[in-house]
């Protein structure tokens, strides 16, 4: 499992800057999509070959109109609750506020490893004088850097990585397809484990302390055997501080990244939130094949028409997500509940297909005699070949002359090709450049 680094401070220090500096913008089409990487909240980071979850806890909104202290100390306790390292965002231009002192404080009391960081610290000259008063924090010594010019953000990056934990073996040699069921609270996560779990012909078995307090469970139907990853401590007796939000979003991402399928849960009633958007898209980007279920459909009033209008509105609400099936399911009466199982295993099959080279490159020779390859002054993108890299997800290269030519809307027109050449249903897939040697 990756750890977790967290971003803590009041507004404007930087942390949006230092988050955005140390995930980067990476350059796949996924990365691209609108509404994805706006005012993204957490993202994946890699240094020297560690790879963790960032998380910028600014970006965090609340579910109530606090008052911004509020939201600050719920900031801190998500960070202290969930990360493995905080890094504690100070301004050195505007110095110590009062602010400051009351997060160093919630701070000095957690038992997690935290990095006092001045961030604005540009002149090195007069530095010793800018952090000086930081001290009083009681939080070791101050680290300066700045974020906007990334000064010292690799130093610091050294620093955290002395204080994660021992890089674990490559957990899970697992073969069995391992589902995880997110989405904000009282979606019916819960009640649809359950009703997965309270079938006749399904046998379960309990994986416990798999991961702090959460406890998978096997799920054996027929010859396919299935690991619920406990997702917010759904299977847990007491729910602890079941209506807070930021909990089950991190929660869930660490669910995320242990499984294979997603189940996304909604609330039918309710439609698509913000808070979704932004659970789904995590895992979108994770490249995990994604199932969106929308539950409680028994509270929707409908006619034969609503499931196809209802649908339609989804995949407008959603637009990078039109490649994932969508099922309408009442975890209450259990009407179509067992079938989502049916479309796990159909996902898990497309989220590992492999297709050969030479369909491959037939599709994408029709495609680029279809409609030319984007060019600019006076020179033309030439895609030599495409070849298929990994799976889970689909992952293709596509080797071309000059990778500057390329356009995001000329890769979405190759995604629809190979989708549609393909399928590729419920995964999302990955399409990079690089230049021919
Ligand atoms: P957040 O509210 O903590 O996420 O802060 P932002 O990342 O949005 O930054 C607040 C302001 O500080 C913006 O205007 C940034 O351009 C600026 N800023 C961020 N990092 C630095 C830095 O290293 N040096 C300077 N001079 N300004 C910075
Ligand atoms: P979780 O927080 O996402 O795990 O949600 P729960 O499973 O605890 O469900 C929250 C509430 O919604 C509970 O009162 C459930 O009884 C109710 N609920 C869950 N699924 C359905 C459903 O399909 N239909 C209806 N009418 N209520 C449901």
């Amino acid at each position: 499992m990756k750890p977790i680094i967290a971003i803590v401070g009041r507004p404007n220090v930087g942390k949006s800057t230092l988050f955005n500096r140390i995930v980067g913008y990476r350059t796949s089409i996924v990365e691209n999509e609108p509404g994805v990487t706006r005012d993204r909240i957490y993202g994946e980071g890699e240094w020297l070959e560690r790879k963790f979850i960032l998380i910028d806890t600014g970006g965090i909104e609340p579910n109530s109109e606090d008052v911004l202290l509020k939201d600050i100390r719920w900031q801190a306790e998500l960070a202290i609750e969930e990360a493995d390292v905080i890094l504690f965002l100070v301004d050195g231009r505007e110095g110590l506020t009062a602010t400051d002192r009351e997060i160093a404080q919630m701070l000095r009391k957690s038992q997690k490893p935290v990095i006092l960081v001045v961030n604005k610290i540009e002149n090195y000259t007069d530095v010793e004088m800018k952090i000086f008063e930081f001290y009083e924090l009681g939080l070791g010594d101050p680290f300066p850097i700045s974020a906007e010019h990334g000064m010292q953000v690799g130093d610091l990056l050294d620093k955290v990585l002395t204080y994660l934990p021992e890089k674990e073996e490559e957990e899970e040699n697992d073969e069995r397809l391992k589902i995880a069921i997110i989405g904000r609270p009282n979606v019916g996560k819960s009640s649809l484990t359950n009703y997965l779990l309270g079938q006749k012909r399904v046998i379960v078995s309990d994986i416990p302390g798999t991961t702090r307090d959460a406890i998978d469970t096997v799920l054996k139907r027929g010859d396919q055997e299935y690991i619920l990853i406990d997702t917010a401590g759904i299977r847990r007796k007491k729910k602890i501080r079941e209506n807070v939000e930021y909990y089950s979003v991190i929660r869930s991402l660490r669910a995320v990244d242990r499984s294979d399928v997603v189940l996304m849960v909604f609330d039918a009633v309710e439609g698509v939130t913000e808070q979704d958007k932004k659970i789904v898209g995590y895992a979108h980007e994770a490249g995990k094949g994604l199932i969106l279920v929308f539950n409680k459909w028994d509270l929707v009033e409908k006619d034969d028409k609503t499931m196809q209008i209802y649908t339609k509105r989804v995949y407008e609400e959603l637009k990078f997500l039109s490649y994932a099936p969508i099922i309408f399911t009442s975890a209450l009466t259990g009407k179509r509940v067992m079938e989502i199982l049916d479309i796990v295993d159909f996902v898990a099959e497309e989220h590992a297909k492999r297709v050969t080279t030479g369909l491959l490159n037939e599709v994408v020779e029709e495609a680029v005699a279809m409609m030319a390859p984007p060019s600019d002054k006076g020179k033309r993108l030439k895609i030599y070949y495409a070849t298929q890299v990994s799976v889970k997800p689909p992952t293709f290269v596509f080797f071309v002359n000059e990778p500057e030519l390329m356009h995001f809307s000329y890769l979405r027109y190759l995604e629809n090709n190979l989708r549609e050449a393909f399928g590729f249903n419920g995964t999302p897939i990955r399409l990079l450049v690089r230049k021919r040697d």
